[in-house]
Parts: C-alpha cells; structure tokens; sequence
C-alpha cells in the first residue's frame, strides 16, 4: 500500500499547529505556537488574530521540517470544533484554501477525538476508558455501541481550569497546575469537599472553599495538597465505575493535567488494584498540536469519514463550535 501522508491544523483555541503524519506511524513534522497573556485568559479575536499571522510561517516550517512540498501531502485535515469560532475559522479557512488551491481531499476532524486517537497512538492502549483532563475539558470517555461515550464528567469548570483558578487567587501565576504539584510535596491533608455527583465531578465549589481556607491562613501547600488528592480521586472513584461497567481492560490519561506524576502514581494504583492496564500520553503531545489532528485525518481518510472531495464540498465545509463527542462517527473502531 502507498504511503499516505496528511497535513494536520489544529486551531481550536490557543495554539496553531501544523502536524505531518505518515499512514506508517512517522510523525514527519510538528510545529506549534501558542498565544498567550499575561492574565492567563484567551481573548478570542486576539488569539485568532495571532493565528492568521503566523499560519504561513507555521505551514512553512512543517514543510521545510518534513522535507516535503505541499504538493506531495495526500491530505489535509483541520480541527472543525469544538473550540472558540474566531479561532476555528481561521484553521478551516486555511484548511479549505490549501485544499482547494492544491486540489487534496479535506477532512473535519474533532478535536477531542484528536486527543483520544493521539493518545492511542503513542501508547500501546488499544480500547481503553479515556481519562480527559486538560485545561477546559475533563471527561471519562469509552467507546461502547459504536461511538465514543462519555461515561462523566465535570459539571462546571474543568480541573486543570479549576487548579489555574485557585493558583491565580493565591498568587501562583499561570498555569498554575505545575507549581499547585511541587507545592503539594510538601504539603499534608486538610479536610475540603469531595463532590462526585453520580458519574459527574463538580470543582468549582471546591475551589472557592480552598480559597477561603487560604484567607483564613491555611498554608497553601497543605490546600495544593488537598486539592490535588481529592481533584485525582473523584475523577478516579468515575473511572473506576467506568471500568467496572464497560469491563474495559485499560484506562488512558490524556490532556494537560497528564503532566501531574501524582496522578498518574493514584491512576496506576487503582488500575493495578483492579488488574487493568495503565497509560499516560506523553507529556509532549499532551497539549493542543496539529500531529493530534493529522493522526485522526489518516483514520478519517482511511475510512472516507467526514471528508469533502468536491470543490463544493470544501467551499462549504464549516465549523462546529459545539461539537460533543457523542457526535463522532468513528468507523475504524468497530
Ligand atoms: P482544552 O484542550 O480543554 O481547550 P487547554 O488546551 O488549556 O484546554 P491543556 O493544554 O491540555 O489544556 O492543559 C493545560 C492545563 O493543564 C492547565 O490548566 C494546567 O494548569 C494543567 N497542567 C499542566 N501541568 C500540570 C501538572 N503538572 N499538574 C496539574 N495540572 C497541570
């Protein structure tokens, strides 16, 4: 079989990235930037504006990285949602104009399905519950009767959000979930909520009364501590329920919070208590990047899902900003 290679953009919020990835697992290149403040927040249009201005030199350097011409990629996939409108359009604009003026298949590509392949990709997990938590996202995924399915997940704010939120009220700058880690070695437990409702997780309650603790003279690695053990074992108590109900034999930590050792150490005794397989994405792919989007466009080209061949078709291929995994056509896992 030929070689196939597909040309990813992701664009969903902070970061455009350009990934290159071979059918034959070869990530060919991988270049990224992320558009950042001093506050921590993402204002949308600036970010959007910050993609339109680097996407050329983005698009060039993957290129130049992969040692190919745009004219030898077999296909371009872009992140069609879910993710922030300004900053959505410009990756499909992009998408749409490569693809049309090149005359290459184009394939709408999820985001989180992005993630979930990307973790599968570089990890030896074959069918395993998804244990999600980045910045804004935190779900307990699984593939069951012919879709992805999220099993939980958090109510309001997502962890990593929830660890930046408490960081920024006690003076830790952004992102604050690596200083909340360090600071929780030395710290010990004081009593905090736990609020697993049912399947769902809710941080946000959590936070404000560390908050307050803290104002009261609470040390703050005792409340990073606390914070960090009881974050991990709610998401955990779901996975573990996850697990048990699906029967599944892995779980699979991706997104940001990934990076936190403590959590992959609390994730491995639980799935060795229950004699299943643990694994983490590496650290590196753990955040938004165009190889998440290239990866899934090869399984999307592969099975001709989601993909726009005819000028038409890609003059009118849109955004999704809302778009829930549940919606997700996923052939190649049946
Ligand atoms: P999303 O992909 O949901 O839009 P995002 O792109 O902001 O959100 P990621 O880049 O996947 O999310 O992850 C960033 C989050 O991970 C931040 O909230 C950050 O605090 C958290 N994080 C990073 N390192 C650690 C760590 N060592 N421990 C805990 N949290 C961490």
């Amino acid at each position: 079989m030929k070689e196939i290679i597909c040309l990813g953009i992701e664009a969903t919020a902070h970061t455009f990235g350009v990934g290159i990835v071979t059918n034959e697992k070869k990530i060919l290149a991988d270049v990224r930037d992320m558009y950042t403040t001093e506050q921590g927040g993402i204002i949308p249009n600036e970010a959007a504006r910050h993609h339109e201005q680097l996407k050329e030199h983005i698009l060039e350097k993957a290129l130049e990285e992969a040692k190919l011409k745009i004219e030898e990629i077999d296909c371009i996939a872009f992140s069609q949602g879910p993710g922030l409108p300004p900053t959505l359009h410009v990756g499909k604009n992009f998408a749409r104009e490569l693809a049309l003026n090149y005359n290459k298949p184009l394939l709408g590509v999820n985001h989180l399905c992005g993630h979930l392949e990307e973790g599968k990709f570089f990890t030896a997990a074959k069918d395993p519950v998804y244990v999600f938590v980045s910045g804004a996202n935190t779900q307990i995924i699984a593939y069951e009767g012919g879709k992805y399915r999220v099993f939980g997940e958090a109510l309001s704010v997502g962890l990593g959000n929830a660890l930046d939120k408490f960081g920024r009220a006690v003076g830790l700058g952004f992102p604050a979930g690596p200083k909340i880690e360090a600071l929780a070695k030395k710290g010990k437990y004081v009593a905090i909520p736990y609020v697993v409702k049912g399947m769902d997780v809710e941080f946000s309650g959590i936070v404000t009364h560390c908050e307050q603790l803290f104002k009261k003279g609470v040390a703050v690695e005792d409340l990073c501590y606390s914070l960090q053990e009881t974050g991990f074992a709610m998401l955990l108590e779901v996975t573990e329920r996850a697990l048990a109900h699906t029967g599944k034999k892995e779980a699979l930590l991706i997104g940001g919070v990934a990076a936190n050792q403590r959590f992959i150490e609390m994730l491995q005794i639980m799935c060795k208590e229950r004699g299943v397989k643990a694994y983490a994405c590496p650290l590196k792919y753990s955040g938004d990047n165009g190889v998440q989007i290239a990866i899934t466009g090869l399984l999307q080209f592969t099975t001709k899902t989601n993909m726009f061949t005819t000028e038409k078709e890609i003059q009118q291929a849109a955004i999704d900003p809302t778009w829930r995994i549940e919606d997700v056509a996923v052939p190649w896992m049946h």
